[in-house]
């Protein structure tokens, strides 16, 4: 999977002032503006800024686009979804190449947990025509790898085993406003086969899956329309990015967005010996039988239909009239072997030369469809580059000043599953020690870059992307503001693009930050170059299709290493961690105000009116702290003991947006402001706008209460913050938490 692409936030950025700073503890005084002219880093001392800037810049030169490809060439070599053979290879070989990159710590973590593997599959058309789906992608002579007998079928992970024979349905992107229209038209999908596209915009294949499954469906298929990835957007593979007639894409329908992970158990981690629950008390595991097609396959069921003509908006892209219902019955037959499969987690570190016990934490997955050009191979490339490069630093005597952890998840695709796993099995440690975590899925599929963070890390990711090059020219920061425009407009964001809205705050499920960020409550930062790509979770999305149409060149997955590692190294070698508080405090207001602008929301039944004075007051409390860590950071005069204080208590600002009860109904979702839809999209202070999309009324105040109580809680702390930062205070150390 890879996370969702996601409106932006609007929300006033306070950047800190450039200012003169000096080293902590000396008498230094001159402007080093004036000697270096290097613009500040947040949270940089003037002497470590200096350091800072020579470190990122040996870092940076040493990253060799020749080197990613080398690496994408292993990773691609074979199909290797999550629990075979061929994963647990590329788990092996990333672990031998980080104990060959000089990577301290390397272990790999095995969890068993539940697996999914497809047995058999067949869909045949009964009636008015015999057709029987071929269920396979076609191979290209330019491209051997489309060859492989290695290739699995059509299949989605954790589909039901069953048989059925029934009359089949279309609807649409399978949403449940496309089942209240065909209910209009008085067709029942109760017992029989729904045909669904993967739709635009984006839905999660889960939520069509759990949708289908209450709407008493037998089975549902899910293809890919021409209109969405295939020749209506442009060349198809092996002339064009797009996906062909016979691309499939597979995918899990995992019911992760209530609990992600392993499914028989939720908040703890599959180790041996460790409790499950029975496979009927698992809530994300889906009861319905489904499958992928191509739309070479879909096609014979969509042209054989005979009932009233969908709606305009229904029309795909294929050459046909698309109907509701009528003529076509199949036979459909699946048979999975869901059962236990073991998941190999790759851990590695460069274990911190002052701050051991302060972790920035870098993730990719290593598990792929197929054989994962794009997803998850170009991250991992990126990774290994990166991690390549930071041994390299290492041998030179080079040492972080806080710990740099590296994962390699398995079963990201099948349910956030190592990832989570893994969370779940540290989470006391990562509670106290995690000052963030940076993922990056895919890493390059184009030309694009788009970066998310949470609202406190937002500052400080776009003051890094000035200070890594675009390989179209310029910063990346320079080429995201040029870009972004266009991109919001495919988007229907009509916003006005500007710093202040920049980076993506708004941050859904479907990749491996979720446990960090949901559940254990740390803050997290994603990136990505994206581009024309049609052949998601197919077998063309290979080492041939990155070659040819993704990133030929290398140089996109390239910009991804130094800007990941420039990232980690300015939240490692920090005297005061990068955290920008008041632009969070001003993007909780915002959530605020778009709360109130959703069609559900009525003013007489809710008032968020002390909601917003507690963000501004957050907000405002937080500006002082901004101001003050400038201050501090130019006079030089805070003390090892007083950063030490002051950085743990901005690691407790995230813990403090943790509700134990979690959501109502999804009590593993423990964000207070961020949580995602059923469709993966972002969903923000997810409880009280859950609670107000279903009109109750009293649960949405009880959820607004807990929310103001978690942002006093901050400001609480920010005012603690203040005075350890105010001359001649004394120590405090103790933190508010929220309950
Ligand atoms: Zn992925």
């Amino acid at each position: 999977m890879r996370q969702l692409r996601l409106n932006c936030v609007l929300a006033l950025a306070v950047l800190l002032p450039a200012v003169a700073i000096g080293r902590p503890g000396s008498k230094e005084s001159a402007n080093p503006d004036s000697v270096s002219g290097a613009p500040p880093i947040r949270g940089f001392s003037a002497p470590h800024r200096e350091d800072e800037n020579k470190l990122e810049g040996r870092y940076k030169r040493a990253i060799s686009p020749e080197h990613i490809r080398e690496y994408h060439r292993a990773l691609t070599a074979k199909p290797h979804p999550a629990g075979t053979g061929a994963d647990f290879e590329v788990a092996q070989y990333i672990a031998g190449e980080w104990r060959r990159q000089g990577l301290e710590d390397v272990v790999i973590r095995r969890y068993d947990v539940l697996g999914t593997k497809p047995v058999s599959t067949m869909l045949e058309m009964i009636t008015p025509k015999a057709y029987r789906a071929s269920l396979r992608e076609s191979p290209y002579e330019v491209d051997p790898q489309t060859k492989d007998p290695a290739i699995g079928s059509a299949w989605l992970g954790y589909s039901a085993s069953g048989e059925v024979t029934a009359p089949v349905v279309y609807a649409h992107s399978g949403n449940p406003e496309d089942y209240d229209l065909l209910r209009k038209n008085g067709i029942d999908v109760k017992g029989k086969i729904v045909l669904v596209r993967y739709s635009n915009p984006y839905s999660y294949r889960g939520f069509k899956a759990l949708t289908a499954e209450r709407e008493g469906a037998a089975a549902i298929l899910i293809y890919s329309d021409p209109a969405e990835d295939g020749y209506q957007r442009g060349a198809v593979f092996p002339d064009g990015p797009w996906g062909p007639e016979t691309h499939i894409q597979r995918g899990a329908i995992t019911y992760d967005f209530l609990v992600p992970g392993d499914p028989l158990t939720p908040g703890w981690a599959s180790l041996p010996g460790a409790k499950r629950i029975p496979e009927g008390e698992a809530r994300s595991l889906p009861h319905i039988i489904a499958l992928p097609l191509s739309w070479h396959d879909a096609k014979p069921l969509l042209e054989n239909m005979d009932g009233a003509t969908a709606p305009k908006d229904w029309q795909g892209g294929l050459p046909i009239t698309y109907r509701l219902s009528g003529a076509v019955q199949a036979h459909l037959k699946v048979e999975m072997d869901n059962t236990t499969q073991p998941y190999y987690v790759v851990e590695a570190r460069l274990r911190g030369s002052e701050f051991p016990d302060e972790w920035i934490l870098l993730g990719n997955h290593h598990d792929a469809w197929e054989y994962g050009g794009v997803d998850p191979s170009s991250g991992g490339a990126s990774m290994l580059e990166l991690t390549r490069a930071f041994g390299n630093l290492l041998k030179q005597g080079i040492r972080p000043r806080r710990t740099l952890v590296f994962c390699s998840w398995d079963g990201e695709e099948i349910g956030l599953t190592g990832s989570t796993e893994w969370g779940e099995q540290f989470a006391d440690d990562l509670r106290t020690k995690l000052i963030a975590y940076l993922n990056v899925d895919s890493s390059a599929s184009g030309p694009e870059f788009h970066g998310a963070a949470v609202g406190s890390l937002a500052p400080m990711l776009l003051e890094a992307t000035d200070s890594v090059d675009d390989p179209g020219g310029g910063s990346i920061h320079k080429a995201w503001l040029k870009a972004a425009p266009a991109e919001r407009a495919e988007e229907r964001d009509n916003r006005h693009v500007s710093d202040a809205n920049l980076v993506d705050t708004r941050i859904g499920s479907g990749s491996d930050h979720t446990v960090f960020l949901n559940f254990l409550g740390r803050p997290v930062i994603a990136l990505e170059y994206e581009g024309p790509y049609g052949v998601y979770h197919s077998m063309y999305d290979d080492f041939y299709w990155m070659n040819h149409f993704g990133d030929p060149a290398y140089k996109y997955h390239a910009a991804i290493s130094q800007l990941w590692g420039v990232t980690a190294l300015r939240l490692s070698q920090a005297d005061i961690l990068p955290f920008d508080f008041q632009f969070y405090g001003n993007t909780i207001d915002e959530f605020l105000s778009e709360l109130e602008k959703n069609s559900r929301f009525d003013p007489s039944k809710l008032d968020l009116q002390a909601a917003h004075s507690a963000a501004i007051a957050f907000a405002e409390a937080a500006g002082q702290v901004n101001t003050l860590v400038t201050q501090n950071l130019a006079a030089g005069n805070l003390t090892p003991k007083q950063l030490e204080v002051v950085n743990h208590q901005m690691m407790q600002v995230e813990s403090n947006w943790l509700n134990a009860d979690g959501i109502p109904g999804r009590p593993w979702f423990k964000h207070l402001l961020y949580s995602a839809r059923y469709t993966y999209a972002h969903l923000e202070l997810p409880a009280v706008t859950e609670a107000v999309e279903a009109g109750q009324w009293e649960r949405a105040r009880q959820q607004s209460q807990i929310l103001m109580r978690a942002i006093e809680a901050n400001t609480s702390l920010m005012k603690q913050i203040t005075g350890e930062l105010q001359p001649g205070s004394a120590f405090r150390t103790a933190s508010p938490q929220a309950k």
